[in-house]
């Protein structure tokens, strides 16, 4: 169930250099048809290589425009159905359409805390680069030394 971009939602983010969906595809798969000389659709994104989509939908959820959508090929797979998010600042609405028409919606909150303020590290301790290459910390044949407290988080 690969994504496909509906062109007439689809604004080429503006004309950007990278659009949101070429910067967010962890596998580089979207691209923007500047010219229309790949799709025939000028200023449009694309799937490039579909069958190679994880269906990870961060396309999905980061394009302004709501204009990608993951589902099978209607004609290979005619079922009418859909999974599809609406991202909101602290929320994400899904819309679940079923083949018989039957549509149910569920909001689900996406932080807790106030964008860009996580601290990463924490209280945790910052990594020994000495230890690196020392394969017994990592994994418990052998010595273990792995003090696994440093990775839970006591508040
Ligand atoms: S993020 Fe959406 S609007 Fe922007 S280029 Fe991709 S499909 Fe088009
Ligand atoms: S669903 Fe994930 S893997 Fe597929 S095109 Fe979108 S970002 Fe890339």
């Amino acid at each position: 169930m690969p994504t496909y971009v509906r062109t007439d939602k689809c604004d080429g983010c503006k004309g950007q250099d990278k659009t949101a969906c070429m910067y967010i595809c962890p596998h580089d798969l979207m691209l923007l048809d500047k010219d229309g000389s790949l799709t025939g659709h000028p200023m449009k994104a694309f799937n490039q290589e579909p069958e190679q989509c994880w269906e990870c939908y961060s396309c999905v959820k980061i394009c302004p425009q709501n204009a990608i959508e993951v589902r099978h090929y209607a004609d290979v797979v005619p079922l009418g159905a859909s999974v599809q998010p609406l991202r909101g600042t602290d929320s994400i609405m899904w819309t679940i359409k079923f083949r018989n028409g039957t549509v149910k919606r569920f909001k689900f909150p996406i932080r807790t805390t106030p964008e860009g303020s996580i601290d990463p590290y924490a209280n945790k301790p910052k990594a020994n680069m000495a230890e690196i290459d020392d394969h017994s910390t990592l994994f418990t044949h052998g010595t273990h030394k792995c003090d696994m407290s440093q990775f839970i988080h006591s508040s």
